[in-house]
């Protein structure tokens, strides 16, 4: 065969196996909402240093998304062609490079971390398993496979957060439809949903969280497969569900998403213990709906939620259970409890790992629950200063409400709290238990000598 003919066979494979190039929408300034002065300033010089040292470089993601929505984006992410180490050496002492699932550079201004991610590309087309591999299930074990612009938004999860925006002219790029999307309020997973919930089993819990937190309707497509392939999310190692299941439910919007995820069967892999049909201590599960109200309500009006205190509530059940099956088994009830809690956390450790500073906490706020109920002026005095007793009482109140007791210890704590010295006095004068007599010991008979 002569070469020629060789060559543009050769030409024509190789065409038809290099991925299809897209064709970017160009959204220029007057036809968007996305206010540059809105953006971090650190955000906005990273990406000019990139450019400036003659790389492409663009903000990405959740910014882009919540800018054009009006919203207050949570932090900033850069995308660029930059390599690791390229962006490395333009930021030098600023910068970090983290990850090795997927490696990317931390650059910090003051308090502020702009995460810079370099364009990723086909995983399917990369040989080197040094840069991407994929577990039997389909799952992306490693994804530095560095690619180009368009291969980037493709790689990425939603269509909403697939929007890049170039500082330069104030243009947004839009390979994926996202900005129609956004606009009409869809999430929509990229490609084939099935595919890509394998690939990052995550993508389930990050579709519950952006369709509950921006109103947003999940696509019928990206929806359909989340039930069937709810057990890849047991897949995900212990140590990134933390942080994920974090962002799920400090979003405001923690009931809708417990609701969900208890609708999709994907509760069962974050919080095995804590779902409805595992979860059987009497008043449980109405103490996580509560506990879900008021999560959203404080996150509502500003104020913080401990991850804590969250975890504290999400296991008061199983600890129950646990608790009174140690006592039942003969172990005093200090130990037993303590025994439950190592119990508990252990078994949820295996789902989301707990960071010991948290595990610390939770420990207190379980351990506090039994010293409530004792109302002596002096000790009580003493809990109201203790650094975990604002969680304790909070846990208190939810027990109440759950229907747990009825002896109205709560409203007992809320007054006392706030009482003056006197007051606090007469308060717990009312419950002072009268003194007990000490029985005089009776004496053993003897015991008869085997003769
Ligand atoms: P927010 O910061 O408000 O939680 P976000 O969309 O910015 O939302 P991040 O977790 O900060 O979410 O991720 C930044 C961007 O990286 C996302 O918008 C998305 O484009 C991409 N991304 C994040 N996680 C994944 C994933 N598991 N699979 C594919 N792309 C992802
Ligand atoms: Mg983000």
């Amino acid at each position: 065969m002569p070469k020629r003919l060789i060559n543009k066979i050769k030409s024509i494979v190789k065409a038809s196996r290099a991925p299809k190039r897209l064709k970017a929408v160009i959204i220029h300034a007057d036809k968007h909402s996305f206010d540059p002065n809105s953006a971090s300033p650190g955000a906005i010089k990273v990406v000019n240093t990139l450019t400036d040292a003659g790389y492409e470089a663009y903000l990405v993601g959740g910014c882009v998304r919540d800018g054009l929505l009006g919203l207050t984006p949570k932090d900033f992410d850069v995308s660029t062609n930059a390599h690791p180490e390229e962006i490395k050496a333009l930021f030098n002492r600023n910068c970090r490079l983290i990850g090795r699932r997927f490696r990317l550079a931390h650059i910090r201004f003051g308090r502020e971390v702009i995460e810079v991610a370099t364009f990723r590309g086909h995983h399917s087309t990369s040989s080197d398993k040094q840069q991407s591999s994929t577990s039997d299930h389909g799952m992306l074990l490693r994804d530095n496979v560095f690619g180009s612009l368009d291969e980037d938004a493709i790689r990425r999860d939603f269509t909403a957060n697939a929007l890049y925006y170039r500082p330069k002219d104030n243009a947004i790029i839009d390979y994926v439809n996202g900005f129609e999307d956004i606009k009409n309020r869809h999430l929509r997973i990229i490609g084939d949903p099935k595919v890509r919930y394998q690939e990052d089993p995550v993508r389930m819990i990050r579709a519950i969280r952006f369709s509950a937190k921006l109103g947003f309707q999940l696509s019928p497509e990206s929806e359909a497969p989340i039930k069937e392939q709810s057990e890849l999310l047991g897949l995900i190692p212990a140590a990134r569900l933390f942080d994920e299941v974090q962002k799920l439910f400090m979003a405001g919007v923690a009931v809708t998403v417990w609701e969900r995820l208890l609708h999709y069967d994907l509760a069962q892999w974050l919080f095995p213990l804590s779902v409805p049909n595992k979860n059987l201590h009497p008043g449980a599960n109405a103490m996580i709906t509560q506990a879900m109200i008021n999560t959203d309500e404080r996150i509502a009006s500003g104020k913080s939620v401990t991850p804590a205190f969250f975890y504290a509530v999400m296991l008061w059940g199983p600890l129950q259970v646990n608790w009174h099956q140690l006592q039942k088994d003969g172990i005093p009830p200090v130990p037993a409890l303590q025994q439950a809690a190592q119990r508990v956390l252990q078994q949820q450790a295996q789902r989301t790992t707990i960071p010991k500073r948290f595990v610390a906490t939770i420990r207190e706020i379980w351990e506090l629950q039994p010293r409530l109920t004792r109302r002596h002026i002096k000790r009580a005095q003493q809990l109201i200063e203790h650094p975990r007793f604002r969680a304790a009482y909070d846990l208190l109140l939810l027990r109440e409400a759950a229907g747990e007791s009825d002896t109205n210890l709560g409203e007992w704590w809320t007054e006392f709290q706030h009482a003056d010295a006197t007051t606090q006095q007469a308060l717990a004068a009312d419950h002072s238990q009268p003194k007990k007599k000490r029985r005089p010991r009776r004496r053993r008979p003897a015991k008869s000598q085997p003769q």
